[in-house]
């Protein structure tokens, strides 16, 4: 059995507590941001529940049912209804009965930036909430994934309600979301409620154990705190370009030559593999910061020599900033060459019109 990520622990550790005691309902609701791994932690409780003698809080990993998910990965009692790429929602597969591939898909919205996370479709909920009235196939139960709950429409939860009014005996609702807001008041109010905590600063570079802690902070200023993002972006070089890309900025809005096209290339570079969604992320994170910044908070160091630059923007030149970021992912690359490099360069004039005389 894969091994839960430090800061996963504690969560897991209160579930299996609840189960213990008996005093689990029908659904559990795990919150927590992007990039700290709760479809692993989703994976380990629906593992956990489904095995069919657990001892001291662990799976047992002998019996049956965890020998299906060690052997295949899959699980006849085991179904999880995920929010789709689009490519998926094309091809009108967003209903993966495997828990391997619900732990692989799971992570699809890591980075939710350019909204690319679609809905979770009504028939698939449909499906998932059908298949749970159906007797479990081994005996020990049953357990639906709903991953990225917070992207149920509410038309589609409706159709779910019934479940988990009357939860069939035995069953379990897990679901993944980022917070409890953009859930429906009936569902939050009947579910098991577990949030992941951020790791601590300290324990995530840990966890991080970089040649170069320098980009590893980096890293981790981007990924908001979390550390399999982090990772995922160190893996990617985003934080290199990030500073290379905020560097050029910087030089843009100073006015110095050639830094207007040296930003837009790094744009496009950033973007290359995304549609630009990379690129869109690390400059709403400059652009909130050095909000914040003017509002007095501490600017981070990935900043460095920019931060006096952009903090001294007037805030609304760096709010229409940000706001005009999703022209840069509207029209893909390969499409069209020169669409990015428009998009920069307007961008580059929106926070050139809030220099101070
Ligand atoms: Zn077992």
């Amino acid at each position: 059995m894969p091994a839960l990520a430090p800061w996963l622990s504690g969560t897991a550790a209160a579930f299996s507590a609840a189960l213990a005691a008996g005093r689990l309902p029908g659904s559990v609701i795990i919150t927590a941001a992007s990039g700290l791994g709760v479809e692993a932690l989703a994976a380990h409780c629906a593992r956990l529940f489904l095995c069919q003698s657990r001892a001291q809080g662990e799976a047992c990993g002998a019996c049956p049912s965890c020998q299906s998910l060690n052997l295949h990965g899959t699980h006849p009692d085991f179904m999880a209804a995920l929010a789709s790429t689009r490519e998926e929602a094309q091809q009108g597969h967003d209903l993966t009965p495997s828990l391997s591939a619900a732990v692989e898909n799971a992570g699809l919205a890591s980075l939710d930036t350019g909204g690319q996370a679609r809905a979770i479709r009504i028939d698939s909920l449909r499906a998932l909430s059908g298949w749970l009235r159906e007797g479990s196939a081994m005996g020990a139960g049953k357990v639906a994934l709903i991953a990225n709950a917070h992207l149920m429409a509410a038309q589609a939860a409706n159709a779910i309600l019934k479940t988990f009014e009357e939860p069939p005996r035995g069953t379990l609702v897990i679901m993944t979301a980022k917070g409890l807001s953009s859930l429906l008041p009936t569902i939050v109010s009947r579910a098991f409620k577990l949030q992941v905590p951020l790791p601590a600063r300290a324990a995530a570079l840990e966890f991080l154990a970089a040649e170069d802690p320098a980009r590893a902070a980096v890293a981790l200023d981007l990924a908001g705190g979390a550390p399999l993002l982090a990772q995922d972006l160190m893996a990617r070089g985003v934080d290199l370009g990030a500073r290379d890309l905020i560097a050029s900025l910087c030089g843009a809005i100073n006015g110095e030559r050639g830094q207007e096209m040296a930003f837009a290339a790094k744009v496009r570079e950033l973007g290359a593999a995304d549609h630009g969604r990379t690129a869109v992320m690390v400059l709403s994170y400059i652009i909130r910061e050095a909000l914040k910044a003017k509002a007095g908070g501490a600017a981070p160091a990935l900043l460095g020599q920019a931060a006096p630059v952009l903090i001294g923007l007037r805030a609304a030149a760096l709010m229409a900033a940000h706001g005009a970021l999703p022209a840069l992912m509207a029209v893909p690359p390969q499409q069209d060459p020169r669409a990015p490099l428009a998009g920069a360069i307007s961008l580059i004039n929106t926070l050139v019109e809030g220099k101070g005389q």
